[in-house]
């Protein structure tokens, strides 16, 4: 299964790192991050994890906080060509899933464009980590036959998202990168037509040692998350499903 061989070099693999919990790396990932000759990192990649590169590798913290973006993306681009331009084998390595809000397909197209070779390993996104480590499943037959993952954060700065497409019964919604719109992210949902008691939560730092979900509904939790003082990175979650946190929460409770 591990492959032990040196990478070939002039190439880029566009890893995910999961949620946080080094133990949800992919086997694949593991083994990429150990081996690269060069790797660049996001802050959302899980403590621990660049522990696993080599001690000579080149690693270089491209950053991305929301309002502290340390590397702008062209630069991150071009970083990422100059790297491959010079034989090294890059492991681009960002929380989660890189195709999941990671850009990382516009990354990759710059590499297209540039004719340097790429391969894709998945990971596993915040919303699954987060459900799976706060105990509510993302569909359940009783509760939700299906689930939106949409991004609370827009390039202008503003949420205008389709609200009568989010706002339906027997679906769960995660809300990336919301916490800032918390506020508008609920008033819209129950203007929307959701009940203002519909089960809604927050959970910051999922899968990580400091995991916490607050648990509300859609009329409580802007006034909840500003009580608790949650900060990103955190999603909310929306539908009767995260009232299953009571009894299925096995991480928090431990
Ligand atoms: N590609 C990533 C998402 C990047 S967008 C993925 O697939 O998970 C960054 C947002 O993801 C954060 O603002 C937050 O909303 C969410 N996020 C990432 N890791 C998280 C974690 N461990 N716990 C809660 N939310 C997380």
């Amino acid at each position: 299964m591990t492959e032990k061989r040196k990478l070939q070099g002039g190439k880029v693999w566009l890893v995910g790192s999961g949620p946080g919990d080094p133990d949800l790396l992919t086997v694949k990932a593991a083994r990429l991050i150990g081996q690269a000759d060069a790797i660049v990192y996001d802050h959302l990649v899980g403590d621990g994890i660049m522990d696993l590169a080599r001690p000579d590798a080149r690693c270089i913290y491209a950053g991305k906080e929301a309002s502290n973006h340390t590397l702008p993306q062209d630069s991150i681009n071009a970083l990422l060509v100059d790297l491959a331009r010079e034989g090294l084998a890059v492991v681009r390595l960002k929380g989660g899933d890189p195709f999941i809000f990671g850009r990382g397909g516009e990354e990759l197209e710059t590499l297209a464009a540039c004719s340097i070779p790429f391969e894709v390993v998945p990971g596993v996104t915040a919303a699954s980590g987060c459900a799976a480590y706060s105990g509510f499943p993302l569909t359940h037959r009783g509760h939700a036959q299906a689930v939106t993952l949409v991004t609370g954060h827009l390039k202008d700065g503003s949420v205008n998202l389709d609200w009568p497409a989010l706002a339906r019964p027997c679906h769960t919604v995660v809300f990336y990168m919301g916490i800032g719109a918390a506020g508008e992210i609920c008033r819209q949902m129950i203007a929307h037509g959701l009940p203002a008691s519909t089960p809604a939560a927050v959970v910051r730092c999922g899968t990580m040692p400091g995991q916490r979900t607050v648990l509300a509904t859609l009329g409580t939790l802007p006034e909840r998350i500003d009580q608790s003082g949650i900060t990103p990175p955190a999603l909310i979650v929306v539908g009767s499903v995260v009232a299953l946190h009571d009894t299925l929460n096995w991480f928090e409770s431990r």
